[in-house]
């Protein structure tokens, strides 16, 4: 299915916006109209979502979450950033591994399975597209989308 990237971002982030308002952390979507790619609105929606509710679980209140839109050559880069926890250069490498999570008891304290990136990963790769993570402990957390734009 082609669609408009900004206009599905923003569905997402409306959609998302009363629980950010109600942990006290800011969203927004800052996009360019009229870019086209071809996702899975439901599988990719779902991977969207997944990292807007890390971003939010890991965030304390009075922070911003951001989605950022850049059109890079024949790719259209997606990117989510947070000012939360963080992660651990040391495990980096392994947020993707199925069942990993960085702080075991607080993770669990906030619920979840950790799946989420793992399937978000998968379903990006489905798409033809890319992910990579930068992070800095106590800082935030940066993850890029990289997919391939329709009609170039
Ligand atoms: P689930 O997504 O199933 O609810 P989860 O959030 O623990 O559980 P993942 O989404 O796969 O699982 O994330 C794996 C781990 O990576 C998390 O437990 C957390 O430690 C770390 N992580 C992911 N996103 C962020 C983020 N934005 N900020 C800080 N840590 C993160
Ligand atoms: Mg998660």
């Amino acid at each position: 299915e082609q669609v408009e990237c900004c206009e599905f971002l923003q569905e997402i982030v409306l959609r998302l916006k009363p629980a950010f308002e109600e942990k006290g952390v800011s969203l927004h979507c800052f996009c360019k109209k009229s870019i086209f790619i071809t996702i899975d609105r439901i599988r990719f929606g779902q991977v969207i979502h997944n990292f807007l509710d890390n971003a939010l679980k890991y965030s304390r209140s009075d922070t911003h979450v951001q989605i950022k839109v850049l059109k890079e050559n024949q790719q259209i880069r997606i990117q989510i950033s947070d000012q939360g926890d963080g992660i651990p250069k040391s495990d980096l490498p392994r947020i993707w591994d199925r069942l990993y999570r960085v702080d075991k008891s607080r993770s669990r304290a906030t619920g979840g399975s950790g799946l989420g990136l793992t399937i978000a990963k998968e379903i990006i790769e489905k798409h033809g597209g890319e992910v990579h993570v930068k992070s800095v402990l106590g800082k935030g957390t940066t993850f890029s989308i990289y997919m391939p734009i329709e009609g170039l």
